[in-house]
């Protein structure tokens, strides 16, 4: 039978864990020093270790050989739990058992030794799922806790978890992994697979599974359905994240000033039953991603969300400027702000792109500063003001300002 990636290679020792070694370090010492909690609280976003460790904890406090804190995976102790012949390592969901029975059943089994392994230990998935008399019971067993027993509690939403119990807790929180580290294991995975993974697709990956590893691997596995070469191209198809080349070319049509070309893509996407509202917010993060990789371009790529290729980035990045991007960041923010309590969405939308095509049609600050930069820019590259001071035709535009330009950066300087 298939198994999915992520469960082929959950991590089964500590040292194998991604990007959590301010947990792992410390759990390893606590088990090799013997200086264990009888109670832990694992925290953090989904994917990214928690139940896995919870698991690797288990088997490494009943492990007969552990190695420097890590479990062996080879005495009886270590597969019993692992396959699940040993009942005395438990693992309750509690998004499927929120009652207060099941913790009660669990209370009343406590007290009893362990049969096969030192420590009975129970993995509770989801507690802050438990309802308040569930909560109440297992916090009767926290408060008085026979040695033989640990629990190992994890959550996505601590805020959820009463104080009395997360007291009684040692916590730990798990964070995002980052994009890096977790391009780095789709790639070794890859390798050990036979998938050719290029390294724009394992960065693409890593982004779309927002620090979430499990996400990433599952992620690898549909992309690479029966396919032996896994790029961007192939990512984005196979997710139906293609439609997110639309919004690139929207955003380089907005480069471009070409109005009439946006208008028209626009009116495309809205005949095929795209909301204008998510047109706006697309655009509105392509240019907050464009904007991260112009002002921190070493360590944006952490920050990055966007399901886009490395050349479609690298390609727009270089016709923005840094103040224009945040001119047009601030003008879709008002826009998207605007929409929701507007009579006639379209229209608005359309208004938001023609004011995104012609800074001259902005009097916001952002627009003015931006017109300043354009000018500056023209300076620099050796464009007189006088010979560009001729009044620029009334608002019809930018493609006749734009003409007028080339036309004076051809023309002979102004005798003197
Ligand atoms: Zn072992």
């Amino acid at each position: 039978m298939y198994q999915a990636l992520y469960r082929k290679w959950r991590p089964r020792t500590f040292d194998d864990v991604v990007g959590q070694s301010h947990i792992t370090d410390t759990l390893k010492q606590q088990v090799a020093g013997d200086r264990l909690s009888h109670a832990y609280l694992f925290t953090g976003t989904r994917g990214t270790g928690k139940t896995t460790c919870a698991k690797i904890l288990a088997r490494a406090v009943n492990c007969h050989n552990p190695q420097n804190g890590n479990p062996c995976n080879q005495c009886p102790a270590c597969l019993g739990i692992e396959n699940g012949s040993i009942l005395d390592v438990l693992e309750l969901d509690a998004a499927s058992n929120n009652g207060v029975d099941q913790v009660r059943a669990l209370r009343d089994e406590a007290v009893y030794t362990p049969a096969a392994v030192r420590k009975r230990v129970y993995i509770v998935d989801e507690v802050h799922m438990l309802s308040t008399p569930a909560f109440n019971a297992l916090l009767k067993i926290l408060e008085e806790p026979p040695s033989h027993l640990m629990f190992i509690l994890a959550t996505t939403e601590l805020h959820k978890v009463p104080a009395t119990i997360k007291s009684r807790c040692q916590q730990f929180s798990f964070k995002r992994i980052l994009p890096g580290q977790i391009a780095q294991r789709l790639d070794y995975v890859a390798r050990q697979e036979g998938i050719d993974l290029t390294a724009d697709g394992a960065a693409l990956l890593a982004r779309l599974a927002d620090g979430g590893l499990r996400d990433a691997l599952s992620l690898l596995d549909q992309c690479s359905g029966g396919r032996q070469r896994v790029d961007e191209r192939e990512i984005l198809d196979t997710l139906g994240l293609a439609g997110n080349l639309e919004t690139a070319g929207l955003m380089e049509q907005i480069a471009l000033h070409d109005t009439a070309a946006a208008l028209e893509t626009l009116s495309r996407l809205y005949a095929n039953g795209k909301d204008v509202g998510s047109v706006l917010s697309e655009l509105s993060s392509l240019a907050r991603d464009l904007l991260l990789r112009k002002t921190a371009p070493q360590g944006s790529a952490a920050l990055l969300t966007g399901g886009y290729d490395e050349a479609t980035m690298r390609n727009l990045g270089e016709q923005f400027s840094a103040r224009r991007l945040l001119q047009i960041l601030s003008l879709l923010q008002q826009a998207t702000a605007d929409l929701a309590r507007s009579s006639n969405r379209r229209t608005d939308a359309e208004l938001c792109l023609i004011r995104l095509c012609n800074e001259e049609l902005d009097e916001s600050l952002s627009g003015l500063s931006a017109r300043i930069a354009r000018l500056e820019e023209r300076l620099a590259q050796g464009v007189s003001v006088q010979a560009a001071a001729p009044p620029a035709p009334p608002a019809s535009g930018s493609a006749p300002a734009r003409r007028t330009s080339a036309a004076v950066k051809a023309a002979p300087p102004p005798p003197s």
